[in-house]
């Protein structure tokens, strides 16, 4: 399918904010979603709305085979080798805090180390910091260069004999930094230490392969990926897996239970404790089918096409300074303007039915080592043109007039 044709499929973008067209350039808060994904929830409790795993009728066996289904879409869409190595989470923040809690905290000693970036979403960030205080262990932070990209050597250098995880993201939700997990991963575990992808901004933007990637766990949020809000993904190693202690306890994630103790189900079972979200597994599913249509290598074009003619068009903005130059990214951009408030920007652009991003995008640690407290962020998706970014820049030149 053609990326020139998408906006057509998502029917949120046909209308107007503020009397003009919609211009949609919040895609790294959350994507706007197709009609395909709308209709495959609508469809589900339409035709097999019941209860999974535990009726016998024929609606709870339908919707049982369509939640496993789902499972077995999204496990291919990111190239897990097993759909039980695919656990349904709320979104990329529990997959996070479920690995920190159940399979980092029980390896912990007091002085071990925990590895995290200094490019960070709070989601990836804020657990691993709280896992050190509680245990006593060290939170060390890679570096980030000027240019917005991980400083590798000292990566290397930080992953000691003590170190008991790495946690990086895929791709910054601020600089759209495109990080080299794949290269990352192979040296973390040349000294024993698995790494935790946080994979929010990539899953949609760029071709996700666990398989390829290596990596041990990979978290991810549906609402990023054109899905449904409420229903995210964690890949882990079933070897991992099998290991690992339940998450929540109660229904659905049992073998047998006796007044006395409780056998507890196999992964991914064992980590979906209650009714799970049937519908969002389905709405996740169907995202990620509606993305395996698209070629992976004409959406990062695409994307990286936006990001470059938005940086073109913002640089010959006096006043205006874009954030960072990673080698390899996403279609977002971050920037400030001098004297002038992001929020004030943000606002101008909205009275002319641009969305964007300000504040600090839940990363206060990297702004603050780039010497900022808030920036203004543009993000693209696959349904943005080039004439979108051309309003956009238009916009923010009449935001400066409006506001200096
Ligand atoms: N990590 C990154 C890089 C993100 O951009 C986000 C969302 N902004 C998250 C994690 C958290 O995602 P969610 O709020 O869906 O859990």
């Amino acid at each position: 399918m053609k990326i020139a044709a998408a906006s057509a499929d998502f029917p949120i973008l046909a209308q107007k904010i503020n009397q003009h067209s919609l211009v949609y350039l919040d895609n790294a808060a959350t994507t706007q979603k197709p009609r395909l994904v709308l209709d495959a929830e609508r469809s589900y409790y339409e035709t097999s709305n019941a209860n999974v795993h535990r009726g016998v009728h024929t609606l709870s066996a339908r919707a049982t085979q369509a939640y496993q289904q789902a499972r077995s879409t999204v496990a291919r869409f990111v190239g897990a080798a097993d759909p039980s190595e695919i656990i349904f989470v709320r979104n990329a923040t529990e997959a996070l805090n479920l690995v920190a809690q159940i399979f980092v905290a029980p390896k912990l000693q007091p002085g071990d180390e925990l590895l995290v970036t200094h490019m960070e979403h709070h989601s990836n960030f804020v657990p691993w910091q709280q896992l050190a205080k509680q245990k006593k262990c060290v939170l060390k932070v890679v570096p980030v260069t000027d240019a917005g990209e991980l400083d590798l050597s000292a990566l290397s250098r930080m992953l000691t004999v003590k170190t008991k995880v790495l946690a990086v993201a895929h791709v910054s939700n601020v600089l759209g930094t495109i990080n080299p997990i794949k290269e990352i991963v192979a040296l973390a575990h040349t000294k024993g230490v698995p790494v935790v992808v946080d994979g929010a901004q990539a899953v949609g933007h760029v071709a996700v392969d666990v398989g390829q990637l290596g990596c041990d766990f990979y978290a991810f949020s549906g609402h990023k990926m054109y899905g449904p809000t409420g229903i995210g993904a964690l890949f882990g190693k079933s070897e991992h897996l099998e290991k690992m202690p339940p998450f929540l306890y109660g229904g659905d994630m049992i073998n047998s239970v006796t007044l006395d103790q409780t056998e507890f189900a196999h992964a991914p079972q064992r980590f979906e404790a209650g009714t799970p979200n049937i519908a969002g597994a389905i709405g996740l599913a169907a995202a990620s089918s509606y993305l395996e249509q698209f070629d992976w290598q004409e959406v990062v074009r695409h994307e990286r096409n936006l990001a470059d003619h938005m940086r073109a068009g913002l640089d010959r903005i006096a006043g205006l300074r874009v954030i960072g130059l990673p080698r390899h990214s996403v279609g977002i951009v971050p920037f400030v303007i001098d004297g002038l408030h992001p929020h004030d920007v943000a606002t101008v652009l909205d009275s002319q039915g641009i969305a964007v991003r300000s504040g600090h995008a839940c990363a206060q640690p990297l702004l603050t080592r780039l010497g900022l407290t808030s920036i203004v962020r543009a993000s693209c998706g696959i349904y943005n043109t080039t004439k979108d970014v051309d309003q956009l820049v238009a916009g923010v030149r009449q935001a400066i007039t409006l506001l200096k």
